[in-house]
């Protein structure tokens, strides 16, 4: 029997896995949109949706294999950007329940009794192009995708790459309703002092564990170095461990989101960091409350390898 993931978290850290759409539109398996239009607009035409899971299952059950070989402890079914909407603006509306449904089986094939599976759900995108009338819609649609995630047999629930706190509010309260534990990360940008409704990261950590969240914390945008602060002011403001899932790009002090940047997406290789942050970043996190690591953009097994070496090996500071 697997534990379940409140369990294994109060047992030491979990090491999560790796991201996914990246590292399959790299492998030719997933469209980035920037043939077609500005990502990160909010006017996007389906950009890094997850219709891999039917349309090149063989594709996305390798890379879960990598990321379970390199130490895993959990594999996410490639459910992120899953909602109805969002997969309709990309032609595959009609395949919403097939793609998450395809996505948790084929997380499940792989992790067997060996790793638990989380299902990912993320913004909708209906609030950057909707304004704050979108929360009736973001609600349907995301309590549609966590039932869909729940009837497949997720173990337990990852909101990820949530810009809004509102947004995130909403997801947990969809969450909830579903019964399953909740591991709850924000995304901070374009600076990691506010996410994008306006709430200090601090302030996010409170209302996310308020909310029910077993592990709250941040997820993409920024590489450890740059998301440590923001990971100090969350761990300081609740009691339940720390998430983080940072990204493998190199931000600047001017703009400390990846996605934001100018290399986004097709010059990405140019602003890539080593897995040794990551390495740097596991032994950290031994000190710093942290309760859940993993990868997110620019992740691949290597980063998830260096981040099992730092937690396993004595550290050196
Ligand atoms: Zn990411």
């Amino acid at each position: 029997m697997r534990k379940n993931i409140t369990t294994l978290i109060k047992e030491g850290i979990v090491l999560g896995d790796g991201g996914y759409l990246i590292e399959l539109e790299r492998r030719g398996y997933v469209d980035s949109g920037s043939g077609r239009e500005k990502v990160g607009t909010g006017k996007g035409s389906g950009q890094f949706t997850p219709e891999v899971a039917i349309e090149n299952p063989e594709a996305l059950r390798e890379l879960h294999r990598e990321f379970l070989r390199a130490g895993s402890q959990v594999l996410q079914a490639l459910t992120f950007f899953g909602t109805r909407e969002k997969l309709s603006r990309a032609g595959y509306g009609a395949q919403t329940e097939q793609i998450n449904s395809a996505a948790v089986r084929i997380a499940r094939e792989v992790a067997g009794d060996n790793a638990l599976v989380a299902g990912s759900v993320s913004r909708t995108q209906l609030f950057e192009r909707e304004g704050p009338s979108a929360a009736a819609h973001a609600r349907d649609q995301l309590a549609e995708q966590i039932r869909l995630l729940k009837d497949a047999g997720v173990d337990f629930l990852m909101l990820e790459t949530f810009f809004r706190l509102d947004e995130m509010l909403i997801a947990l309260e969809c969450g909830r309703a579903s019964g399953l534990p909740i591991v709850a990360t924000l995304s901070f940008r374009p600076r990691i002092t506010k996410c994008s409704d306006g709430h200090a990261p601090a302030e996010c950590a409170r209302a996310m564990a308020e909310a029910g969240a077993i592990a709250v914390g941040a997820n993409c945008e920024q590489e450890p170095e740059r998301m440590i602060p923001l990971l100090r002011q969350m761990r300081d403001a609740v009691k339940v461990p720390i998430a983080a899932q940072p990204a493998a790009f190199r931000t600047t002090e001017a703009c400390h989101s990846f996605t934001r940047m100018p290399a986004f997406p097709d010059e990405l290789e140019t602003i890539q960091i080593a897995r040794g942050r990551f390495f740097e970043f596991a032994q950290m996190a031994k000190n710093e409350g942290i309760g859940y690591l993993g990868g997110c953009c620019g992740c691949n097994a290597a980063y998830i390898r260096s981040l099992a070496r730092g937690l396993a090996e004595p550290s050196t500071k």
